[in-house]
């Protein structure tokens, strides 16, 4: 488990730009937290850091956006889906495969239908007003194996 603390929206957008140098194709970040937590604005870094031109939106309402970067992004909000069904029909599992870097919020109900390997990324309000506390958990060997290189790039907002 990795723990970090961001001071600011922005420092949240260079950590999830950061973190994006590491991923391939067909990897997926699950992110958690409350409202207001983040989740979308670590996607919004994270896209920047994968070339993405396109602003990136909250998918509250439409449940999956894709976007053209280095390599294709999809960002989808689970949120409202409570069904597995419902899940599937994202077309999640067929993005990845094609080899689209998946980021899900509120990943919980997704998990059964992901790949085995994932990096889960929890997100909660820290001390003062800005502060967040970021929790990155690797599951799976091929995320374990990157650990040594998440710490490495994370260290400087090691908690
Ligand atoms: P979520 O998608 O989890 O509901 P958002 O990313 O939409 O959250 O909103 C987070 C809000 O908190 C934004 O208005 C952002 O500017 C603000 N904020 C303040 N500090 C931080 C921080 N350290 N990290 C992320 N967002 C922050
Ligand atoms: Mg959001």
């Amino acid at each position: 488990m990795i723990v970090v603390t961001t001071k600011s929206g922005e420092d949240t957008k260079e950590l999830g730009a950061q973190l994006s140098t590491l991923v391939r194709p067909g990897d997926v970040l699950l992110l958690s937290g409350d409202l207001g937590s983040g989740k979308t604005t670590f996607a919004q870094g994270f896209g920047r850091g994968l070339g993405v031109a396109d602003p990136i939106i909250s998918p509250t309402f439409t449940l999956v956006r894709t976007y053209r970067g280095r390599l294709c992004l999809v960002h989808c909000d689970a949120y409202r889906l409570d069904r597995q069904a419902e899940v599937e029909d994202l077309g999640l599992a067929e993005l990845l495969e094609d080899g689209a870097v998946g980021l899900v919020e509120w990943g919980e109900v997704v998990a059964p239908t992901l790949p085995a390997d994932y990096l889960e990324v929890r997100m909660e309000m820290g001390a003062g007003d800005d502060d967040r506390v970021i929790t990155m958990r690797p599951v799976g060997s091929s995320w374990s194996a990157r650990t040594p290189a998440l710490e490495a790039l994370l260290s400087r907002w090691a908690a």
